[in-house]
């Protein structure tokens, strides 16, 4: 999942960017309102962390542009001040959830995962392809019933493949979507890692679901 982080002050931003990596998300970071509406607009992220507190252009300003433009894109605002006009402005203005800085990351991350549940038309909690069943909040794979043990970056990718499954996926998509690069298409970055995955995802069961195709890319597939 794709989460954009508008967020003026750099320490902040650069810490939750780290945190919700680790956590699996890919995350862009806009450290202005206009850039970050302009990110927001442009891409299809799953949510938004939006910080009251810019300068020039505000959170609420972003959040109503956003809105107005027909984006419903999950939004949960940061703000360090808590008092009710406030909050209520938000969630006039659409936001979907809100929090009071500081906070704990823990706490973020539960608020965020639970807008990304709530969201309009938003990505299934869980998929499950044959017998392997992927929880998508959580970040959590199993194949047969056991617990498979992957990466943050695993996990995307197999979530990825997951999502789009019966789709043959180029490199420069697998390599754009989950690392958050653009680059060479003839890297053997994503080779190297749909090779790791394999290991764990495929080798030890009988059922192979994760297909090469040749000269094009990769496609997870049930036969
Ligand atoms: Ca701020």
């Amino acid at each position: 999942m794709r989460i954009l982080i508008v967020e003026d002050e750099r320490k902040t931003a650069a810490y939750l960017q780290k945190g919700l990596s680790e956590s699996g998300f890919v995350v862009d970071v806009a450290n202005r309102g206009d850039d970050g509406l302009d990110l927001a607009l442009e891409q299809d992220y799953d949510a938004v962390v939006l910080d009251v507190m810019l300068p020039e252009r505000d959170g609420w300003s972003v959040l109503a542009a956003l809105r107005r433009a027909g984006k419903q894109t999950p939004v949960l605002f940061l703000t360090a001040r808590d008092a009710v006009p406030d909050r209520v402005k938000g969630l006039e203005l659409g936001a979907d959830d809100y929090l009071v800085k500081p906070f704990a990351f823990s706490e973020l991350l539960a608020r965020l995962r639970s807008v990304l549940r709530r969201g309009p038309g938003r990505q299934p909690e869980s998929l499950r392809v044959a017998d392997l069943e992927l929880d998508l909040l959580r970040h959590k794979a199993a194949r047969d019933g056991q617990r498979l043990d992957l990466t943050p970056k695993e996990f995307a990718l197999l979530s990825l493949l997951a999502r789009r499954k019966g789709e043959v996926l180029s490199r420069t998509l697998i390599a754009e979507q989950v690392w958050d690069m653009y680059f060479d298409s003839d890297t053997n970055v994503v080779d190297v890692a749909v090779r790791r995955l394999r290991r764990k995802v495929d080798d030890p069961f009988p059922q192979k679901l994760i297909q090469t195709v040749r000269g094009v890319g990769y496609v997870l597939e049930e036969f």
